[in-house]
């Protein structure tokens, strides 16, 4: 297998772990990672700056003027530093609207495509192994109960002092996870050939391990 066409796609819904089993993989593998959620998360900011409507307004201009990129850890879109405004539960629940307009998601395609490539790469998102990257080789669908998916975006954030209660998030996640599974265009759902792996009980190091055992037994 080439290196440099390498994908492994990595889906599932809000804190069931894709971040760190992605970021863990792609060290594993000596490779990348690619957060297509933070794509979706820095347009939605990216509108609000520009007072563009979440839900309806026009996006032609915004997308000739979103440059996004990746370096050193932290995200820019032309040159301003988002890594953290764009973590914030305001930008998790934008996000999720504007995930729900075709001619957004259009438009962030190959930006996606492009950004993953050369790989080996690891992509998480939602539509990965469905949309985004149909074959790749590699595909996982993360899941976990909802309650301890909170519970991990209920201790990531009080470390960062945000002070968000567990009840609130666990709300905007059920409603998130909602309007993410039921959209028309790309919804939230596991890949038919894809490998479907409950973590509810399972260290991100179990998983990692899990799937590179997957992968290397190729
Ligand atoms: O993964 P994260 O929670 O950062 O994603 C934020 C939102 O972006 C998701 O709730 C979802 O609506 C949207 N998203 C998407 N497709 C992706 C990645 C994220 O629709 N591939």
């Amino acid at each position: 297998m080439n290196r440099d066409n390498l994908i492994i796609a990595v889906d599932g819904p809000a804190g069931s772990g894709k971040s760190t089993v992605a970021n863990l993989l792609a060290e594993k593998l000596n490779g990348r990672k690619l957060d297509t959620g933070a794509i979706y998360r820095s347009f939605a900011w990216f509108m609000i700056q520009n007072d563009i409507s979440l839900e309806g307004g026009n996006i032609d201009n915004l997308v000739e003027s979103f440059d996004i990129s990746f370096s050193d850890g932290k995200i820019f879109i032309n040159d301003t530093d988002v890594t953290h405004s764009i973590r914030t539960p305001e930008i998790s629940s934008a996000a999720s609207k504007v995930a729900v307009r075709p001619e957004i998601r259009n438009a962030l395609f190959s930006t996606q495509r492009k950004l993953a490539s050369p790989g080996p790469t690891v992509c998480e998102g939602r539509d990965m192994g469905t949309v985004v990257f149909p074959d790749a080789p590699f595909k996982f669908f993360l899941t976990a109960t909802p309650e301890k998916r909170a519970m991990r975006r209920f201790l990531e954030l009080s470390e960062r002092g945000d002070k968000t209660p567990f009840e609130d998030i666990l709300r905007q996640q059920i409603e998130r996870d909602k309007r993410d599974s039921e959209r028309d265009i790309a919804p939230l759902r596991a890949a038919e050939d894809a490998t479907v792996i409950d973590s509810s009980e399972m260290t991100a190091v179990q998983v990692v391990d899990f799937i590179l055992d997957i992968i290397s037994n190729h």
